[in-house]
């Protein structure tokens, strides 16, 4: 079978790469985990998207679909077969400021949607920390969050309705421009966060809101993480919810000080970055109340910023953190456990426990309102001990994050990483019905095959 061929007559030439270069540089993601595809594929509308699918599904080729490829957990990783990359479908079709709502194609990147909507006053909220290159497609795909879920939710929140292809090459639509649709099931939720599994996103109407008017920002400093997760329920005690609630832990602070030279306190146990948005009138009052809470929780420094310089200047120590921990060692396998709020402390202890049990450096950081932390793993795969250690220390986390009533994942997905966990937390029977789902959907198993249900 030339697969290269078939997709040359369906896309055009300048639309599909076949040489071993090409193929390799759709190989990786985010993870460490690799995969070379046979052919990669760019369609431009969702007419070439269902004649691929056809194809493939007659055929029992593979197929993988792929955003920009940041994903944290292997979800675009080929295995063989077509690596459908989304990147050229990248229109904003519409923004409707009446209805407050947008129609994109799945490979707008998410910065590009945001500026396009704060450019007629409204706002797209989610904001994964990859926003400058990762798509809308990969984001539905994996149902991304970013800081600001804590006030404004994930990427669910905010899809209406999406055009999707079907592993067997027909076309549905679900939802609509409502803002309520109970019509049937809920096959705009069965989808998001699917890790195209069940179908490819190929446009999607989305939610948009009214552009807060301001936002304020504030950097506190403790000496401990007990002290700061004490900070963040009184914050939320005192009624106010943050649109970010940041913690970095004394790792992290010293990796990027190390990094940018900001002046972060060396000696702190943990940073909170905080913002608060909303109308002028209110921020002032509400930045006051998050720092006496701050306060009471025994903060060591709070730092409010002034202006828009400032303000940046504090999310830049948040923004630098991917960057700042590889200092530490070359291989970073970045997880995002995730466990109620009230357990943020305990689970951050039982990762410090972790690291000695296993002797790994470990930075944690993360979103901290919601529970979501991000321990990164810091090593070195040509160390195969050491890898050994990482493996044993990750199913440690897993299980202490199922232990404190929390999930595998609170925003990056299952994908090939976290499959070998899945049953820990969905159990045989969970496992039994998603795998019923994808069969009725994709019986010959066409659309990332492999991932998450196989672990
Ligand atoms: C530095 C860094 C920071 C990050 N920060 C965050 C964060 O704060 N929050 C967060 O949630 N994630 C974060 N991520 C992870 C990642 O960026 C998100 O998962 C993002 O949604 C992936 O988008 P992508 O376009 O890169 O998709 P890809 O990585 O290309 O694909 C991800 C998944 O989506 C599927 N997919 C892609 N397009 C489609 C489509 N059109 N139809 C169906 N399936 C599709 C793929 O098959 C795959 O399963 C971060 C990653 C990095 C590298």
């Amino acid at each position: 079978m030339n697969i290269a061929g078939e997709m040359v007559r369906i896309l055009g030439k300048d639309r599909v790469l076949d040489t071993k270069e090409d193929r390799l540089a759709y190989a990786f993601d985010g993870t460490m985990l690799s995969g070379v595809p046979d052919v990669v594929v760019f369609p431009q509308c969702t007419e070439q998207v269902q004649e691929v699918m056809s194809f493939a599904n007659r055929e029992g080729i593979p197929v993988f679909p792929r955003g920009a490829g940041t994903g944290l957990s292997g979800g675009s990783i080929p295995d063989g077969g077509i690596a459908m990359v989304m990147v050229d479908m990248n229109k904003i079709l519409e923004i409707d400021r009446e209805n407050l709502l947008c129609v994109v194609e799945p490979g707008v990147v998410t910065e590009t949607l945001q500026t396009a909507a704060e450019s007629m006053g409204l706002f797209y909220p989610p904001d994964p920390g990859s926003l400058k290159a990762c798509t809308i497609g990969g984001n539905i795909a994996e149902n991304a969050g970013g800081p600001r879920a804590l006030k404004y939710g994930v990427t669910g929140d905010y899809v209406l309705g999406l055009t999707v292809v079907t592993p067997e090459g027909k076309l549905v639509q679900t939802g609509g421009r409502t803002v309520k649709n109970v019509t049937g099931f809920d096959l705009t939720s069965l989808l998001v966060g699917s890790e195209g599994m069940l179908g490819v996103v190929t446009r999607s109407t989305l939610k948009l809101l009214p552009r807060p008017e301001t936002a304020r920002t504030a950097l506190a400093s403790f000496s401990s993480v007990e002290s700061a997760a004490e900070a963040v329920s009184e914050i939320i005690s005192r009624g106010i919810i943050p649109t970010a609630l940041e913690l970095m832990d004394d790792v992290t602070i010293r990796c990027v000080e190390n990094y940018v030279k900001m002046g972060l306190p060396l000696d702190a146990g943990a940073i909170l970055l905080i913002e608060v948005d909303g109308p002028a009138s209110t921020v002032d009052e509400h930045i006051a109340k998050v720092a006496s809470a701050c306060e009471y929780a025994r903060a060591t420094r709070i730092e409010v910023a002034r202006d828009e310089d400032e303000r940046d200047r504090l999310w830049k120590a948040r923004r630098s953190v991917s960057a700042a921990v590889v200092q530490l060692n070359p291989t970073k396998i970045s997880e995002d456990a995730t466990v109620p709020r009230s357990k943020v402390a305990h689970l951050v202890r039982r990762i410090k426990q972790i690291a000695r049990t296993y002797d790994l450096k470990i930075a944690v950081f993360g979103h901290a309102g919601d529970g979501n932390l991000h321990p990164n793993i810091l090593a070195n795969r040509r160390d195969t001990g050491e890898m050994k250690r990482v493996e044993e220390a990750v199913d440690a986390l897993f299980e202490a994050a199922l232990e404190l009533g929390g999930t595998l994942s609170g925003e990056h997905g299952i994908g090939l990483m976290k499959a070998r966990y899945l049953r820990k937390e969905a159990k045989e029977t969970g496992i039994q019905m998603m795998r019923a789902i994808k069969q009725a959907l994709d019986p010959n198993n066409i659309l990332n095959p492999g991932k998450m249900l196989w672990g």
